[in-house]
């Protein structure tokens, strides 16, 4: 044993030969606790604290120490922009401080993704930042969550980590915020980077990177959360045949700033041509799961800006932070291209 773990939820005393991580929980699977260890459905009959994270994975105290703090502890289909500024906000003053080594969150896989390329836009630092989640409860038969945990803080204090802006990690493997996406409803490799892979793996004997995104982020972005108290509300159409002009006209009636759409039909063609001349921004994204909506020459005439190879509800996301910059429709082009 190296030392002992200091948490600010249990106050035991700091190993000062250790580095520190900030540990934000937030809930989702990874804390969720069912009545016996063969519940690996409709598990949530408990919630599994920081501190039983951390007394459940002594382990930990071999690697860092660890700086608690809870965000929140329920499923990710919960999260709000009040979470994740407070989120973006708490990690961004952690990383501020000199001690603490990187940042490790703890989150529901649902919309994992979601915050990962959130807090990619908005962390401020090159210290590596982790996201983790979990398929199995906490509780279960060969859960995935305390090795998901483990590995993640041996990530975050592997120098190479530095500099590649928010990862996720699940299932030994480690992915940009960028690409990744969740694939599979109930798979433990359910986490994939289609197209690009995996940026690196934490193997048993080392985590090894042998990728990094090119695309703009933390450091190098322009998105600032330090006094923003709310962000551009923007929702996603999920497009197919005969798909009604319906949902678009209900939400420039409930006043979103921006649409993002993944196909359509000729009524929501036409349903978005009349949203934007109303003022509403609209991104066009994909439903098919991998590859880019290529920049169109037709589509910026129209006033719809491409969203490369965002899937919806990342574009939802970078669209959010964008409209707080600008509704400029080559500005938002530009930022679609570079984040
Ligand atoms: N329902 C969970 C959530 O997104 C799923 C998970 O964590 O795996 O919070």
């Amino acid at each position: 044993m190296l030392g002992i773990a200091a948490t600010a939820a249990t106050g035991l005393a700091a190993a000062t030969n250790l580095p520190t991580v900030a540990l934000f929980t937030t809930g989702g699977t990874i804390q969720s606790a069912g009545a016996h260890r063969q519940k690996l459905s409709e598990y949530s009959d408990g919630r599994v604290s920081p501190d039983q994270l951390l007394a459940d994975l002594p382990e930990l105290k071999d690697l860092a120490n660890l700086q608690v703090t809870e965000i929140g502890n329920a499923g990710s289909g919960t999260v709000t922009t009040e979470t994740l500024l407070r989120l973006a906000k708490g990690i961004n003053t952690a990383l501020a401080s000199t001690n603490i080594a990187g940042a490790v969150v703890t989150h529901g896989t649902g919309t994992l993704e979601e915050t990962a390329y959130f807090l990619h836009l908005v962390v401020r630092s090159a210290k590596p930042v982790v996201v983790v989640g979990a398929m199995r409860p906490w509780s279960a038969i060969s859960r995935d969550g305390p090795l998901n945990l483990y590995n993640s803080v041996r990530t975050v204090l592997t120098p190479e980590a530095s500099g590649k802006g928010v990862m996720v990690l699940l299932d030994d493997t480690v992915h940009s915020a960028r690409f990744v996406t969740k694939g599979n409803t109930t798979r433990v490799e359910t986490f994939v980077s289609r197209e690009v892979g995996p940026i690196g793996y934490a193997d048993a004997d080392r985590v090894v990177f042998y990728r990094q995104p090119l695309t703009r982020h933390t450091l190098r972005s322009e998105f600032d959360v330090a006094s923003l108290t709310n962000l551009p509300p923007v929702d996603v159409v999920y497009g197919h045949q005969e798909a009604s002009a319906a949902p678009v006209q209900a939400l420039v009636e409930a006043k979103v700033a921006g649409i993002v759409y993944a196909d359509g039909s000729p009524a929501v063609t036409k349903a978005l041509q009349a949203a934007m001349a109303q003022g509403v921004s609209v991104v066009q994204s994909d439903r098919k799961g991998s590859g880019r909506v290529l920049q169109s020459e037709r589509q910026f005439g129209r006033g719809v800006v491409t969203g490369d190879s965002l899937n919806p509800q990342k574009a939802r996301i970078l669209l959010r932070l964008a409209l707080t910059r600008t509704r400029e429709v080559r500005e938002l082009q530009r930022i679609f291209n570079e984040y």
